[in-house]
């Protein structure tokens, strides 16, 4: 079924009896060309793209819980590609530009909101960094704008400019940065893979995987054995554990981070705001509620679900930003298992499997690259080769030495 502004009236008028369910619920065959597992954003796109892209047919995606329950459901929906280093911003930036005409892609609303992302600078320093990332940013031909006080103060006149501890001295702007509504992006996939025949199969956990002479079989789940020639895999947090069916221990922590939403107050916030001294970030969903995040939790962990520490230092990094927030109540809190690498940057590439292949690392930021990296791993998938902006998302950096950091931060992946 189309979607259409038609369809809507005349389902409005006919008692929306005509609507049929988005995506099939089919039985897993016994073999595939192609399993994805993993029915998270990444997964989705993959198959999506693999089908529609790269023309192939024969997939499955195993999903061990439903659609949209992992961090794809989970994250504070920012988009932006205002990285500095260039292991990176091509491929952020191709992911912008999917964004931007995802929606006419899938024929399914995502909301994509480029409202604009503002990352503040509170020192001298953090003002000659965050030019450098500007200036990086332009000379790959992406969006940035460098604001004094007065233009954050235009633009966001409700942050603490007056009594802060850490004065406010401008900010990097990515207008055509914003928020996209996470678990649509989900459904939109999902509903765009299973038009073009792919099988998702979800409450099906993958096991064990069945690996003869080198070379992939298939995988082990909770409803059998599927065969399959290629096995993709993009589990996000639980990375760690999926490859160990493969023998692989991973340059892989698996954290907690927590979001937070407000009740619904009226439009206030005008984009995505970042604070520059603490780490805190903030947007407003089109329901009204504040929605907004900070540190994860710091010790690694599988749970969806993270402690008042944390919860504590977010608020008070939201209060010294913009005092005002401390008026609004807390309405939902929920954490989601981030797949934290070396260097903070992610990995799409083979193994030393035939026919296994990985994608996962993704940080705190794997949501806004939810377009390119299924891309990018379905081109891998499909052609053998990875995709001209994924070239550097190689397991193999960190033996050679050729880390993408782009924090700066070194072996930590807590703090990434
Ligand atoms: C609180 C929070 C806020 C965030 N905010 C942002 C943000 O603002 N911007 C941004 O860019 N990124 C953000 N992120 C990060 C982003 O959400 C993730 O990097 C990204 O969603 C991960 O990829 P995914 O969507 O494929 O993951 P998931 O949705 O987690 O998909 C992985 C899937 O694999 C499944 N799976 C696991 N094990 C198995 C198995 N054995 N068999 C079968 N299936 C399995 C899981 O059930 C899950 O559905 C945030 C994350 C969190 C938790």
């Amino acid at each position: 079924m189309r979607y259409s502004g038609f369809r809507v009236i005349k389902e409005a008028l006919t008692g929306h009896k005509g609507w049929t369910p988005a995506w099939r619920d089919p039985e897993p065959q016994s073999h595939y060309d192609f399993i994805i597992v993993g029915g998270g954003g990444h997964g989705l796109a993959t198959a999506y793209y693999l089908a529609k892209e790269f023309q192939k047919s024969r997939i499955a995606v195993i999903e061990k819980g439903y659609i949209g329950g992992g961090n794809v459901g989970r994250n504070t929906t920012i988009i932006r590609s205002n990285y500095l280093l260039d292991g990176n911003e091509p491929f952020y930036e191709f992911s912008m530009k999917l964004w931007e005409g995802l929606e006419q892609d899938f024929n399914y609303n995502a909301m994509v909101s480029q409202r604009g992302v503002l990352n503040l600078c509170h020192t001298d320093a953090q003002r000659d960094a965050m030019t450098r990332r500007g200036n990086g940013m332009r000379l790959n031909g992406v969006d940035a704008e460098l604001l004094d006080r007065d233009g954050v103060r235009k633009m966001a006149p409700f942050l603490n400019f007056d009594n802060a501890r850490f004065p406010i001295k401008g900010g990097l702007f990515q207008p055509r940065g914003g928020t996209v509504r996470h678990d649509a992006v989900a459904w939109g996939y999902a509903r765009g893979a299973d038009q073009r025949g792919v099988d998702i199969i979800q409450n099906c956990e993958v096991t064990g995987m069945r690996i003869e002479n080198g070379r992939i079989k298939g995988v082990e789940t909770t409803r059998g054995f599927i065969g399959a020639a290629k096995v993709g895999v993009a589990v996000a947090g639980s990375s760690s554990r999926v490859m160990s069916h493969a023998g692989m221990r991973l340059p892989i922590e698996s954290h907690v981070l927590q979001a937070f939403v407000s009740e619904g107050l009226k439009p206030i916030i005008p984009g995505v705001i970042t604070y520059g001294a603490g780490h805190f970030y903030v947007s407003q969903s089109d329901k009204g509620g504040l929605v907004f995040g900070g540190d994860i939790d710091g010790y690694n962990s599988y749970a969806q679900r993270g402690n008042l520490p944390v919860v504590e230092d977010v608020c008070e990094g939201g209060m010294s930003l913009m005092p005002m927030i401390g008026r609004a109540r807390l309405l939902r809190i929920w954490g989601g298992i981030m797949d934290m690498s070396m260097d903070g940057s992610p990995i799409i590439d083979k193994t030393h499997v035939d026919g296994l292949y990985f994608n996962g690392g993704w940080c705190y930021g794997g949501f806004k690259a939810t377009p390119a990296s299924g891309w990018c791993f379905a081109h891998l998938l499909a052609n053998e080769t990875p995709h001209s902006t994924a070239t550097a998302y190689r397991f193999d950096r960190f033996q050679k030495g050729l880390m993408i950091d782009e924090k700066g931060m070194g072996a930590q992946p807590n703090l990434h």
